[in-house]
Formats: C-alpha cells, sequence, structure tokens
C-alpha cells in the first residue's frame, strides 16, 4: 500500500494522520483509499492493454456501492454472483452490458432479474442452469446471451478453500460435460452461447496454472470448432499480503494470452478482485485488554472476525501496525485476538512488535477486499462503519449499524 506511511512516529493514510481520523470515529472501522482504487484499475488496465479486455470487476470481493461507483467512473464492468450484486451494480452506474452473472446455484428469481435486465452474459455453471435460462427467456420472450463456465481441471496452486479450478470443486461444467453440452446447444433456441469463462481460483501468485488454463481451452475450442465472442478468465490474480512482496508475473501471463489470441478472435473479459481493492483497504481497532495468560499475551481487539473473517476462515494473516511508533520492543509474542467467543477468533501472532498498551490503537493492512464484504453479525455484532479517503478529504460510504437494527 503506496499511500500508507509514517511521518514522524504517527501513520499516515494518504495525507491524513490515523490519529486524527480516531478522534472522530469510533473504532472498528474500515478506511479505502480512492486514489489507491483508481491507481490499481489504471494498472490493471494498462497491463492489459494491447488486448483491450472487458474489465469486470469481482463485486463480491467488496460491494460497498461507493467503490463500485468510483470503479464505475473508470469504466469498470461487474462480475457478480446474485441477484443483490447485480442491483447494486446497476446501482453504481455500471452498465447492464457490462455485467457477467457467475455462481452455481442461481435461482428462476435471480435468473429473471438478469434477463430483464438485459445484462452481457449469464455464465452458466450446469447443464440445468442453461436449461432453465432457455425456458425463462421463452417466457419472456427474449433471447438471452449466456456463456458455460468450465472447470478445466487446474490447480490453481492457491489455498485450498479459494480453489475453484480443479475437478473436485463444485464449479462450472466438466471437461466431458462441456464437450457434449456444446453439441447440444442447438436445442436451446432463447439462448445464444456467447462465451466460455473459467475462474481458478484466487490470491494466485504463479503464472503456471494461468498458462495451463489457456492449454486447456485452446483444445477444447479446437477440437469443439465452436466460435465464442468472449473468452472470459476469471480472475485471480493475487497480491502480496506479507514482506516478501511476492507478485504474479503478469508479463507471462499476458504472453500466454496473446499467444491464446493469435488462434481465436475473441474478446477477453477478466473479473479481477482482490488484485483492485485488496491493498485499498484498512481495519482501525483499538486495544480493549492486555492480558497475560499462562504461556500467552493476548492483545484483546474491539475487531472481530464478524468484522474480518479472512483469517479465521483461511488462515489469512495480514500485517498490523501500531497508529504510533514507540522504540520500545516486546520481546514476547502478542497474540491479537477478538471479542468473539470462538478460538478461531484470533488475527495473528506476532513477536518483537513494539509494546503495546490498552486504549492505543493498531491498523491491519490489505483488507479492501474479502474483508467488509465477508463481515457478519454474528455475536449480534454491528458491522462496522467504512469511511473512504482521498488527499485529505473523508467520507462515510457506509453507516455503522445500530443495535435496534439487528433487535
Ligand atoms: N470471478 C469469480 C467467478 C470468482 O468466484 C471470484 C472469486 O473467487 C472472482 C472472479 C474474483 O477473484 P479475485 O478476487 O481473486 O480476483
Amino acid at each position: 500500500m503506496q499511500n500508507l506511511r509514517y511521518v514522524g512516529k504517527n501513520l499516515f493514510l494518504e495525507r491524513i494522520s490515523i490519529r486524527s481520523f480516531l478522534k472522530k470515529n469510533k473504532t472498528p472501522f474500515y478506511i479505502y483509499s480512492e486514489n489507491q482504487i483508481v491507481s490499481n484499475y489504471k494498472n490493471f488496465v494498462k497491463t492489459f492493454k494491447k488486448t483491450n479486455p472487458l474489465v469486470c470487476f469481482a463485486a463480491k470481493s467488496n460491494s460497498n456501492v461507493n467503490i463500485l461507483k468510483i470503479l464505475s467512473k473508470q469504466g469498470a464492468g461487474a462480475d457478480v454472483v446474485s441477484g443483490g450484486e447485480l442491483l447494486k451494480a446497476l446501482r453504481a452506474g455500471i452498465k447492464a452490458k457490462k455485467i457477467v452473472f457467475s455462481g452455481v446455484g442461481k435461482t428462476e428469481e435471480e435468473l429473471k432479474i438478469a434477463i430483464k435486465k438485459k445484462i452481457l452474459l449469464i455464465n452458466c455453471e450446469s447443464e440445468s442452469e442453461a436449461k432453465l435460462v432457455n425456458i425463462l427467456a421463452k417466457k419472456l420472450k427474449k433471447k438471452v446471451s449466456i456463456g458455460f463456465r468450465l472447470n478445466p481441471n487446474v490447480d490453481a496452486k492457491t489455498h485450498k478453500n479459494i480453489s475453484t479450478g480443479k475437478a473436485e470443486n463444485k464449479f462450472g461444467l466438466s471437461i466431458k460435460n462441456f464437450k457434449s453440452f456444446l453439441k447440444g446447444i442447438d436445442k436451446f433456441k432463447n439462448v445464444k452461447l456467447e462465451a466460455l469463462s473459467v475462474h481458478i481460483g484466487s490470491q494466485i501468485l504463479n503464472h503456471k496454472p494461468y498458462e495451463k488454463m489457456l492449454k486447456v481451452i485452446d483444445k477444447i475450442i479446437r477440437k469443439s470448432n465452436y466460435n465464442f465472442d468472449f473468452i472470459d478468465l476469471g480472475g485471480g490474480m493475487g497480491i502480496s499480503y506479507d514482506n516478501k512482496n511476492e507478485k504474479l508475473n503478469y508479463k507471462k501471463y499476458n504472453l500466454a494470452i496473446k499467444k491464446f489470441l493469435k488462434n481465436h478472435k475473441s474478446k477477453i473479459i477478466f473479473e479481477p478482485g482482490r488484485s483492485i481493492v485488496g491493498n485499498t483497504g484498512f481495519l482501525i481497532s483499538k486495544i480493549i485488554y492486555i492480558k497475560e495468560s499462562g504461556t500467552k499475551n493476548f492483545v484483546i481487539l474491539d475487531a472481530a472476525m464478524n468484522d474480518l473473517m479472512r483469517p479465521a476462515l483461511y488462515g489469512a494473516k495480514h500485517k498490523i501496525l501500531p497508529s504510533k511508533l514507540r522504540n520500545k520492543k516486546f520481546n514476547k509474542t502478542y497474540e491479537f485476538v477478538g471479542p468473539i467467543c470462538e478460538s478461531t477468533d484470533k488475527f495473528t501472532s506476532l513477536k518483537d512488535f513494539q509494546e503495546l498498551k490498552e486504549k492505543e490503537f493498531i491498523i491491519m493492512c490489505d483488507v479492501g477486499a474479502y474483508g467488509m464484504s465477508l463481515s457478519s453479525n454474528y455475536n449480534m455484532r454491528p458491522k462496522p462503519i467504512e469511511l473512504l479517503i482521498k488527499g485529505s478529504k473523508i467520507k462515510v460510504i457506509k453507516k455503522r449499524q445500530k443495535h435496534e437494527e439487528l433487535i
């Protein structure tokens, strides 16, 4: 995150000291950098400039309507996975013709919304789904553009819980079913098969699974001799959450796409989420108590797994920074936990962190993707407020929930 830095002992986000937000805002809260969102999006577009893809931001990674608006203004489309996300993307000003709808279990109600709103593509993940789209389209007297999501059986070499392109995963059609379904597609009079889509997983830092995926698609298209207007390559591009600064080799991925396009005249679609918003968000939290217990030193925060689920769900680690630097180090290990009644309500353990005190604040970094969008009301905890910062201006982009709303 380029816009976060210490000036003297104080942590600044863009041009504002974190301590100054703390005077006005109760913790925990999310804060995002608008400049970083825009610059990530522009960089993504620039990276694939020669391919001229349609970039459909994966709304599941962060579905705040104001963030969708920022991306919409930059020309982004959206990849949605529910009727709710679809309606939100439209509300944010994203054009229907730039929206693709993924997901294994779209309901009749959701499909009807997609058909009526005339979105670009419904990416079907089973034969039954395509049949249902055909029936609904017929009833509504429409011809609907669809894609087939292929499960290419490629290991994305990422965490098993965010791998989606292996045969054992529930997503997409198997290669065998894809081929046989393609042969019978003419039976479906009210759909037009325009796209082949894939998405092999998330937080991918190795370009090789993408190369493999493209080879599988290439082979299938050659054999079937079907011309797809769109090839939707999904998202999954990983970011660096630690100091190792590992990066996906975009150059090699780009080369593989260019090679693929030499033989196929299709428009490429991407569905990036994490790579656009991951490093743009921060969760600010207050230390309620510090307690030594047996062998451990717990730092009990006012943020919990309901606010940021990734550590409990995937064992994800987010960098933690103190809002104010202090020279004194704590030479034991701090375990950062939340107040929820679950042992998995734990963020990370850090050794040699600076000495902390109760009522001080810490910042959890790179929580812009799958942070707030995965949050819940578990333990009857209201969801936190979300703020957006641009230069020296801050605005509220989602109010904190009130207890009354939950009762
Ligand atoms: N497209 C689909 C179909 C997905 O399921 C996901 C997330 O898992 C994405 C795109 C976005 O992935 P990422 O945020 O890793 O780019």
